[in-house]
């Protein structure tokens, strides 16, 4: 069986949002369920609209996806020599023809192919063919040079997403491969980039698919058999628009930012326009395992942020401790804050990870819960105030007493503040909830006792014995 290679060749000249990078996570999860090869193809012959800066954020997003590459990245604009080889090969061969045609000229025969409610195409005024004589070449034009269409028949492929497509050759003219001053054009660069590279699999978004029958005629022509192709259906925006920065998308980095899990967005993205039975979340690594081209959706997915949250809030729960404190880290050093030495290595950073990481959907919002334990608190007057009485602020003293020679450690610390309730007739909530309000800063937390061992003994004390 032949290897599988796949490919994202993106176009360096915006920046890439979520629906973008779908075009990446596709082909990369099919050549690792295949043990495959991906390869990244930059393709920057746009030079005017592309730019560094896109591709230092193609490279950074895929990075931080963990889409990696096998080969690459290679860029178009470093393979001129190689097309215009194949362009030379191809004029030699008789695979394509130089085409004298002046803009005007090209003009004149659309407008009347227009007037006759014709098509507008090239009509092969240049193209030899056995017994025909061609025009005398003009002095001082530079020819396009074009590549000669198969005449008659079809081009048939069984799309992945769409099914069996066939177009007529007779819908295609004889397309132009390279401009005047030599540069080839942008199918012809795909096509030799595909061939040169081995692609099996062109998995892309499915503003190609009306390439996808030139490109597989210039294949064909220079001996190829055509890869197999999959286009993938738009990505919408929640208001059903096509996904675009103009229309409110943002940067796949973005999401880095603001403290999704790479895994989280890996398996949400995963999702919209692939399924795997009824399974909402999965690892990277069952991604893997199951990804295949068979259950590819064809309509096109919604982005919907709530939808994202809630699998970002299930990856959250499964994370391991460890690396959720390294991005905690992070997002800490981000905020210009410098953590506690105990909270820089060590368990104990983790340990809040694990206790505080069910209640987010990113390390942003842990990050924010995990200030209690890194700064002061300022609980609110009022809320104090309310919760505060007669009957609680002695039994808060008295806890902070015991706090003081209880062993550091949560069944100790529960048990301190049951016989605090005990010694005073109280209920849970009523010491409870001021102890969050004075030690957290806020009224809800996990478990009591085990937030409260995480803290350093002292900082506990002087929080409780705050009141007034
Ligand atoms: N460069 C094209 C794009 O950014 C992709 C071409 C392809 O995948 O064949 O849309």
């Amino acid at each position: 069986m032949t290897q599988v290679r796949t490919r994202f060749a993106p176009s360096p000249t915006g920046f890439i949002h979520l629906g973008n990078i779908r075009s990446a996570l596709y082909p990369w999860a099919f050549a690792r369920a295949n043990q495959g090869v991906f390869i990244l193809r930059i393709e920057d012959t746009d030079v005017e609209r592309s730019s560094q800066e896109a591709v230092d954020v193609i490279v950074e997003g895929m990075k931080w996806l963990g889409l990696d590459h096998d080969e690459g990245p290679f860029f178009q604009m470093q393979r001129m020599d190689r097309y215009k080889a194949v362009l030379k090969d191809m004029l030699d061969k008789g695979l394509a023809y130089p085409c004298y045609m002046s803009t005007q000229e090209l003009d004149a025969l659309r407008e009347r192919q227009m007037a006759n409610k014709e098509k507008p195409r090239y009509d092969g005024t240049w193209r030899p063919e056995p017994g025909k004589t061609l025009p005398p070449i003009p002095e001082g034009v530079q020819p396009v040079i074009r590549f000669k269409n198969p005449i008659g028949g079809s081009v048939v492929w069984e799309d992945k997403v769409k099914g069996r497509i066939e177009i007529s050759n007779d819908e295609l003219d004889d397309l132009v491969i390279a401009r005047p001053d030599g540069t080839p054009t942008y199918n012809f660069c795909v096509v030799v980039d595909d061939m040169d590279m081995g692609i099996t699999h062109v998995i892309r978004g499915d503003d190609h698919v009306n390439n996808t029958p030139r490109q597989i005629n210039i294949l064909r022509a220079m001996g190829m058999e055509p890869p197999v192709y999959a286009h993938l259906p738009t990505v919408l925006n929640e208001q059903g628009e096509k996904m675009s920065k103009r229309h409110g998308a943002k940067a796949v980095t973005q999401y880095r930012d603001e403290g999704y899990l790479a895994d989280a967005v890996v398996n949400y993205l995963a999702r919209l326009g692939w399924s795997h039975g009824d399974d909402e979340i999965f690892s990277r690594q069952q991604l893997i395992e199951w990804f295949n081209l068979d259950h590819l959706g064809k309509s096109a997915g919604q982005f919907d942020e709530a939808k994202l949250r809630w699998v970002a809030q299930q990856h959250m729960k499964m994370a391991d401790d460890q690396l959720l404190a390294s991005l905690v880290r992070e997002q800490f050093s981000r905020r210009g804050v410098t953590l506690p030495a105990v909270l820089q290595s060590g368990d104990t950073l983790p340990a809040m990870c694990g206790l505080f990481k069910d209640r987010c959907s990113t390390t942003v919002e842990l990050a924010d819960w995990l200030s209690m334990y890194v700064g002061d608190v300022a609980p609110s007057a009022d809320e104090l105030a309310a919760q505060l009485n007669d009957a609680n602020k002695p039994a808060l003293a008295a806890l902070a007493s015991r706090l003081e020679t209880v062993a550091w450690e949560k069944g100790a610390i529960n048990q301190a503040i049951k016989d605090t309730m005990g010694e005073f007739g109280l209920k849970m909530p009523q010491v409870a909830i001021p102890v969050r309000l004075l030690v957290c800063g806020r009224a809800q937390t996990p478990s009591v006792d085990a937030v409260l061992a995480l803290f350093e003994r002292d900082v506990v004390l002087q929080r409780l014995k705050k009141i007034a």
